[in-house]
């Protein structure tokens, strides 16, 4: 028998965590490739963040704080929640994590019980399905497809849920696909929801800010007030403010679940870095003018992305509403065979010929749940973009 915990053998590493890492592995061996499987921004934290860390280190802010936050963060994403969404919450209603990740765990390992499932709308943030498993829950994969730009509808959320259904997890704007969800669109999924009253949401804002064409983002518990109760709206720092590396994410929701989420947190991590709490703090009550041309710079590079992807026969690639991701599909390339001879059989192939025969590193789709797509993060520069993406042009015009 394994020394190991029989968990773990339920779920598998980040396949975007090793895809990034196996491009590092051919560039430390000299190749040029060029990354496109990250899911960080390629811009700097804003000076103002870094300063109030800075002053927070000066003033001796160097302490164990409480387990899940400072009250001054807590205060500031109460004042964000209604700021943003006119919902009212009090700091005992926030929960602080060490990053949006740690907040969604916290919350799965609260709640899960064996035999409760989570209905995960595919394709998913890989980390959803293996957290649930973790925490001993049973994920329930609802999938969508590329006719309604990979947003799940109300039939298909109905279809999924059963009567151990706990948690529906939301995620708009969406990684990997970028699709985000207009009012409507949500609104006919919380009226699925006010169906079942056992089921909960865990609404993954994450990619709020980064929204194009006048999509105005919107969060389950606005949308349906009366779903207040039963909602967790989880959100962080890392996207919208360039702050990935300081590993600061918040949850809102019923008072029973944050305490139970402080809990964990207090006898795994204790408590999340105390200087970017305070980096957290300027970020949610500072100045947000770079969100706006942030946005100008990575709508740019989708549509750059889009158009390039889209001008290679066999590739189809819808244009999203946010986040920093496109979702291709490889569907009319699948039987081909690459220059070096390697027959396309899978996304998976797809994605290992691309790195191996053209230097250029995505994620494939079977990771997210739904096949044959492959994710690109257009996350860098419209150089490295444009290079990436005649790249892959040339490789598949070179596909018999
Ligand atoms: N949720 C989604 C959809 C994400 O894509 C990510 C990061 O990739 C996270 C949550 C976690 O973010 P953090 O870096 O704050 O842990």
């Amino acid at each position: 028998m394994s020394f190991l915990s029989a968990t773990l053998s339920r779920v598998k590493p980040s396949p975007t965590i090793a895809m990034t890492a196996k491009a590092a592995e051919l560039r430390a061996a000299g190749r040029d490739v060029i990354g496109l499987s990250a899911g960080e921004p390629d811009f700097d934290t804003p000076q103002n963040i870094k300063d109030a860390a800075v002053a927070a280190i000066a003033a001796g802010k160097t302490k164990y704080t409480a387990p899940d936050g400072i009250p001054e963060l807590k205060q500031a994403a109460c004042a964000k929640m209604k700021r943003d969404h006119g919902l009212d919450y009090t700091p005992a209603q926030i929960s602080v994590g060490t990053g949006g990740k740690q907040t969604l765990y916290n919350a799965l390992m609260a709640t899960m019980n064996d035999g409760d499932e989570v209905v995960i709308p595919a394709p998913y943030w890989v980390s959803y399905p293996d957290m649930v498993l973790l925490a001993g829950g049973t994920p329930v994969i609802a999938e969508t497809s590329l006719q309604t730009n990979f947003k799940l509808t109300a039939d298909q959320l109905e279809a999924a849920i059963t009567p151990k259904t706990k948690w529906l997890i939301f995620n708009s704007p969406s990684n990997p696909t970028g699709a985000g969800y207009s009012r409507e669109e949500l609104k006919e999924l919380t009226d699925v929801l006010m169906r079942h009253p056992h089921v909960w949401v865990m609404s993954d804002d994450m990619y709020e800010h980064l929204a194009y064409d006048g999509f105005e983002f919107c969060t389950p518990a606005e949308v349906e007030p009366a779903l207040y109760d039963r909602t967790l709206t989880c959100n962080g720092v890392s996207k919208a403010y360039a702050m990935t590396g300081w590993r600061i994410g918040y949850a809102a929701g019923p008072v029973e679940v944050i305490s139970a989420m402080r809990k964990i947190q207090s006898q795994s991590t204790s408590n999340p870095c105390s200087i970017s709490q305070w980096a957290a703090v300027e970020a949610l009550n500072g100045t947000q003018d770079f969100l706006a041309p942030n946005c100008v710079t990575f709508k740019r590079r989708r549509d750059l992305v889009v158009r390039m992807l889209n001008a290679i026969d066999g590739i189809t690639c819808p244009t999203p509403e946010g986040a920093f991701y496109v979702y291709p599909s490889i569907a009319g390339l699948i039987g081909k065979t690459t220059a070096a001879g390697t027959v396309i059989d899978s996304d998976e192939t797809f994605a290992t010929a691309l790195l191996e025969e053209a230097d250029v590193a995505v994620v494939f789709g079977a990771a997210f749940g739904l096949s044959p797509n492959f994710r690109v993060s257009y996350a860098t520069s419209d150089e490295a973009l444009t290079q990436a993406c005649g790249r892959i042009q040339k490789f598949c015009a070179e596909l018999t």
